[in-house]
């Protein structure tokens, strides 16, 4: 007996291929068959006129705190995301020590939730995440900032005996279940690494045959050398590549998405197998204080103090130069402390911006920002190349963020696939499935046909979209029908039922 029949759907495999017209069988937390006259089931939804697509994979999501979160949150599932990959930019919530763990409730305070940041060791996260109940599945990498931080403190050199204790709190984390590495290089402590130290870490990620995810060194006037060390990482270490949010940041280098997609390929040429992600928006968001330069954060938020407190040290950073020039105080939007909702420019006012900035992250070290960035023409043409997914980045689903948190994969699929045809169908449904569950290893997702996991997105081809801002972001998406987590409707003709579904994924 079929237990969910999804009848007269247009149904995507994920892989690219163009949709059939046919029913979608599942039993149990597998689908079973894809055709016509499949039998009779418990349940039969009549869903024609409606894409029947794999859940989306979002490989790039800093949810790693959410499902610790007292009620559930649903604003994945509400895109049709059945599994997010966390970890990211370097920032994993484990291993920590319990000095690591400290240092870690300031430096990541944006990602997590209100929820106290604990030491706790890989393989505990895990176990913490799964017995809460995600209401997605979760699948984890490690970050380097945090095997740095909880080896090495926030110093920049390495003391003797770090680099070991990292490789083997990597190999501890491999080991529990983590489906990578990942780095993020503008970030303290992770951008005081070399190249050496980072094909150390991805030499252990070999081992187990899983990825480096990267957030670049540089993702403005010095992109292309900041992928050549990811590519070089790669290739020694013998690891698949992913360069998170794919982007081209700085009005100076507006235009030149080509040159990063030729890199890419020269990369892929030369046996590297290196892909990507992208949120389809022009604005970025991070914490306010990565428009200073790196160096004003060496030895951790006490000796970021000291140095903001200092007129000389502010001056010399601001020489040293960094994101904020390469910004417009108006195009940088406060999202936290008592200006949310105001930009740069609206409290600088007819002051100095620089110092406003300062002044800001003084007053909160851990304040976060989105920051308009990127030129449209860059965020298409990237968008539209095979070697890259769609990816959103997300932060919590708390007080102002990204629209991205709640809308990247409708926004994707309403703005950019129905409304401005950058990719067709059958690709933008790729883009958001196999292309990340072939890249992290996930066996079973990102495809829909006999044998895969019932991880499904149901929706509205013409509903689908999200009417989010800037200013009011945390708007519900249009368009998605029916979500299915490992064969339990979640979302059941738009409505989240409230359970707690997910699992937390290791590689097979
Ligand atoms: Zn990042």
């Amino acid at each position: 007996m079929i237990d969910l029949l999804l009848r007269g759907g247009t149904v995507h495999d994920g892989l690219g291929s163009p949709a059939v017209t046919a029913d979608v069988a599942v039993t149990g937390d597998t689908v079973t068959a894809v055709g016509t006259d499949l039998g009779p089931a418990r349940r039969t939804v009549d869903v024609t006129g409606l894409l029947v697509t794999p859940g989306f994979l979002d490989p790039h999501a800093h949810s790693d705190m959410v499902p610790l979160m007292a009620d559930p949150q649903p604003f994945k599932l509400r895109q049709g995301v059945t599994t997010e990959i966390v970890g990211n930019c370097g920032y994993s919530f484990a291993p920590l020590s319990a000095d690591a763990a400290r240092e870690a409730s300031v430096l990541f305070a944006d990602i997590s939730a209100g929820v106290p940041v604990r030491a706790r060791t890989f393989a505990e996260y895990l176990v913490a995440v799964a017995d809460a109940g995600p209401t997605n599945h979760v699948a984890a990498l490690v970050g380097h900032n945090t095997l740095r931080l909880t080896a090495n403190g926030m110093v920049r050199n390495l003391r003797p005996g770090a680099a070991g204790h990292m490789a083997r709190l990597a190999a501890e984390a491999f080991e529990a279940g983590a489906i990578g590495l990942s780095s993020g290089l503008i970030y303290p402590p992770g951008c005081y690494a070399d190249t050496a130290e980072l094909t150390a870490l991805a030499r252990v990620a070999h081992r187990w045959n899983l990825p480096y995810a990267t957030h670049l060194r540089n993702e403005d006037n010095e992109l292309l050398a900041a992928v050549d060390e990811a590519v070089t990482i790669a290739r020694d270490a013998r690891v698949r590549l992913q360069v998170s949010h794919c982007k081209i940041a700085g009005r100076p280098n507006h235009g030149t998405a080509g040159a990063l997609l030729d890199r890419l390929r020269a990369a892929r040429a030369a046996g590297v197998d290196v892909r990507g992600d992208l949120y389809p928006y022009r604005a970025g968001g991070t914490f306010l204080g990565a428009l200073l330069p790196a160096a004003a954060h060496e030895g951790g938020t006490g000796a970021l103090r000291s140095r903001l407190l200092d007129p000389a040290t502010r001056a010399a950073l601001r020489a040293a130069g960094g994101l904020f020039d390469l910004t417009e105080p108006g195009d940088v939007l406060l999202t936290g402390g008592p200006h949310t909702g105001r930009t740069l420019a609206d409290v600088t006012g007819t002051g100095d911006a620089w110092e406003t900035l300062c002044d800001l992250v003084l007053a909160d070290p851990g304040t976060g920002m989105v920051v308009t960035l990127m030129a449209e023409r860059d965020v298409r043409a990237l968008m539209a190349d095979p070697l890259v997914a769609i990816g959103s980045d997300n932060g919590v689903p708390v007080g102002l963020q990204h629209p991205r948190t709640w809308g990247c994969f409708p926004r994707f699929l309403g703005t950019y696939v129905r409304d401005l045809g950058v990719v067709d169908w059958p690709e933008a449904v790729r883009k958001c499935t196999s292309a990340t569950a072939d890249q992290f290893g996930l066996v079973g997702r990102g495809f829909l046909g006999p044998g895969a996991v019932a991880d499904l997105a149901v929706f509205d081809p013409d509903a689908i979209g999200h009417g989010g801002s800037y200013a009011q972001p945390d708007v519900t998406p249009g368009g998605m029908r029916f979500v299915v987590l490992a064969g339990h409707v979640v979302i059941d003709d738009g409505t989240f039922t409230a359970e707690r579904r997910g699992r937390v994924l290791r590689p097979a």
